[in-house]
């Protein structure tokens, strides 16, 4: 099982990429964002649990993030691969994915990092604002996105680099380039 965790702040084009990847290499694509989104569209009691939260940019509990990671890891057990988008998002996630992955014999694989600068970010989060109407794309809200990234998500990636885990991908150009650059640095380390 590979276990790909693609990295980067929002706005980085993610979720996009995630989609491709896991098309091509047949990995089983989970974002946290979508999920959590469609619990709240839904109105599950989960969905109810973290709409204000999701809405004001801020990030949902480690503790309902762990336990909605495991559930998809249970559904999931005979996949070939995971693409993981926008988890783990913060240290305590980065250490209870390892436990997880422990207990099921895995672990990260790789962890793949796209690279865009914070001006560009803005400017992409207003406009998916427009297009998606995305209730967590208004100017004060990317804001706090923003923050939450440099606060809770940056220091990952001191963590996986540590561990020789970590490689940067440039996040900028067409969605075709940067899915050429994020696939060869992946087929090159599939060969290692
Ligand atoms: P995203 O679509 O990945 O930007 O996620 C949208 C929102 O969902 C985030 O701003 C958080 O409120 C919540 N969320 C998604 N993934 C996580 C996570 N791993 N930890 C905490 N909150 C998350």
């Amino acid at each position: 099982m590979f276990n790909l965790i693609l990295f980067g702040p929002p706005g980085a084009g993610k979720g996009t990429q995630a989609v491709k990847i896991a098309e091509k290499f047949g990995w089983v694509h989970v974002s946290t964002g979508d999920i959590l989104r469609s619990e709240v569209s839904r109105g599950t009691p989960l969905g109810l649990k973290v709409k204000s939260v999701m809405e004001a940019g801020h990030l949902v509990s480690d503790e309902l993030l762990i336990e909605l990671m495991e559930s998809v890891f249970l559904r999931h057990k005979d996949s070939k691969g995971f693409v993981l988008d926008g988890f783990p998002r913060t240290l305590n996630q980065a250490k209870e994915l390892d436990k997880m992955f422990d207990k099921l014999g895995q672990k990260v694989s790789l962890v793949l990092s796209l690279e865009v600068d914070e001006q560009e970010l803005v400017r992409r989060l207003l406009n998916r604002a427009q297009e998606q109407g995305r209730k967590d794309d208004t100017e004060e809200v990317i804001k706090n996105r923003l923050v939450q990234y440099h606060q809770h998500t940056r220091p990952l990636i001191d963590y996986y680099k540590g561990r020789g885990l970590f490689e940067e991908v440039q996040g900028i150009g067409s969605v075709q380039e940067i899915f050429e650059a994020l696939s060869g640095t992946l087929s090159r380390f599939m060969k290692k």
